[in-house]
């Protein structure tokens, strides 16, 4: 059992095809994994990127033909969105066409076939003609929350409706859980979900955020037989597409990315690192030290240990962020109180108290980790002064910061959910973050929950399992 968003590797995860640093040997993983040993000389590596990930799917074997490397954008993780004032989570595996063109399939299938095929990594070594991409990771983030992903051709056919875009939702899972599609089976499905969005116009303040397990560019081979394009993966024939004449030579270039392997030897006392195969921090059991790949080389990270009178089993890890609502005076711990309607007498102590928003740092089914969230950021919370050594057994770190404070105004959501003033006015843009800390909470070890005696909360063990600790 994997403790990552989904819960469990599914089938959907991709497996990455490698060679070892240290001997050369061939080394599998889980597409997500950050820390691995080699089968082979046992050396363990944290593999780290400074930008988005790249991987190609190589073609079938038996396909001779010159094969053509097209991008497409990957987002996989959890889909978060308000809605009826509730915040929600979905488990979502989406992907886009990054170059533009109308030729190629607008998305990438999701065929067994395609999920037996290893990754490999798309770094300038690989020979092969690779199409560059032209959509910018931004502008598929931002047409995935628009409910809009996929080929120019698509966008612009669902664009023809007014309310065409909001319902591009559903569009999208009868598209990705489908074969490729023919433009007329696209045309249809669109007028459909125009239909329908056009019977749901109740328009709200709109709050949706992504947070990622997974977030690449992955090539997919396709090939041309002098009059069509193939599927380089299942060798069939796409649909009636002829070779695009925008596919030049003069586009086609060797892929840019490097992936850098850092040993996982302590900067400080050389001692080996441990951590969970997706974590993004590392432990040092030698000297009681925490290390980050974060920037390309090993950073130590400080966190506030809170203290227990009880004998603490496990220390989870948090993220505790400053937060300011835009038009809200929102300052304290008695301003949450008053505000959100919490079940508490504000004491003079809590007006002195700042308000903070505590995202668990581990990654866990979406349900789960709207709660704890949640529990903790109802709870006053009065930080020590950071440390920079850390308990044996903090469990594994795996939602780093930047994703933890996409979670912010959504967290914000659910707390101030039944003011109905507030509620309203939360939206991405008008939550500042304005400090982040690395917080790690002791609980006891109980049969089935560890519980978090001075703050009176629990946290159920099925919940947060743990992964494979190298
Ligand atoms: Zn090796
Ligand atoms: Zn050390």
């Amino acid at each position: 059992m994997r403790n990552s968003a989904t819960g469990a590797v599914n089938s959907s995860d991709f497996r990455l095809e490698f060679q070892c640093p240290q001997c050369g040997a061939p080394v599998t993983i889980v597409e997500n994994d950050r820390l691995f040993a080699c089968p082979f000389c046992k050396v363990k590596h944290i593999i780290h990127s400074t930008s988005h990930w790249c991987f190609y799917l190589p073609a079938a074997q038996g396909v001779h033909s010159q094969i053509y490397y097209v991008p497409y954008w990957r987002f996989k993780g959890i889909e978060y969105r308000r809605r009826n004032n509730e915040v929600t989570g979905t488990i979502i595996d989406r992907s886009a066409i990054a170059f533009d063109v109308d030729e190629f399939p607008p998305f990438l299938g999701f065929k067994a076939q395609i999920h037996r095929a290893k990754l490999r990594m798309a770094t300038p070594d690989v020979n092969g003609y690779f199409l560059p991409f032209t959509l910018h990771r931004d502008e598929f983030m931002s047409r995935m929350e628009r409910g809009i992903a996929g080929s120019r051709k698509l966008g612009a056919v669902l664009n023809q409706g007014n309310d065409g875009v909001p319902a591009m939702k559903d569009l999208l899972f009868t598209l990705q859980n489908s074969e490729y599609q023919s433009d007329r089976y696209i045309a249809q499905a669109s007028r459909n979900a125009m239909q329908r969005s056009a019977m749901q116009q109740k328009k709200q303040g709109e709050l949706k955020d992504y947070i990622g397990e997974v977030l690449s560019i992955i090539y997919y081979p396709y090939y041309f037989d002098g009059y069509h394009v193939y599927d380089g993966i299942s060798q069939q024939q796409i649909s009636m597409a002829q070779f695009p004449d925008k596919v030049s030579q003069k586009l086609l270039r060797a892929p840019r990315w490097t992936p850098c392997f850092l040993p996982t030897l302590c900067p400080n006392c050389g001692w080996d690192l441990t951590g969970q195969a997706d974590s993004f921090a590392y432990q040092c059991k030698h000297c009681c030290t925490l290390w980050s790949a974060g920037s390309g080389e090993l950073k130590q990270l400080s966190c506030a240990i809170l203290q227990t009178a009880h004998t603490a089993g496990i220390y989870l890890p948090y993220w505790c962020f400053r937060f300011r609502i835009a038009g809200q005076n929102i300052e304290s711990y008695a301003d949450l109180i008053r505000n959100a309607y919490l079940a508490k007498v504000p004491t003079p102590e809590m007006e002195k108290l700042p308000c903070c928003i505590f995202v668990p740092a581990f990654k866990i089914a979406p349900r789960p980790f709207l709660k704890y969230a949640f529990l903790m950021s109802s709870r006053p919370v009065e930080l020590p002064a950071p440390s920079s050594t850390v308990p044996e057994h903090t469990f594994a770190l795996t939602l780093p910061m930047n994703e933890g404070r996409a979670a912010v105004p959504l967290v914000a959501a659910q707390l101030f959910r039944r003011n109905k003033d507030i509620a309203p006015a939360i939206t991405k843009e008008s939550v500042e973050v304005f400090d982040a800390r690395l917080v790690l909470i002791p609980f006891v070890c109980g049969g089935y929950e560890y519980t978090q005696p001075e703050l009176n909360f629990a946290v159920i063990k099925n919940t947060v399992q743990w992964g494979k600790m190298l």
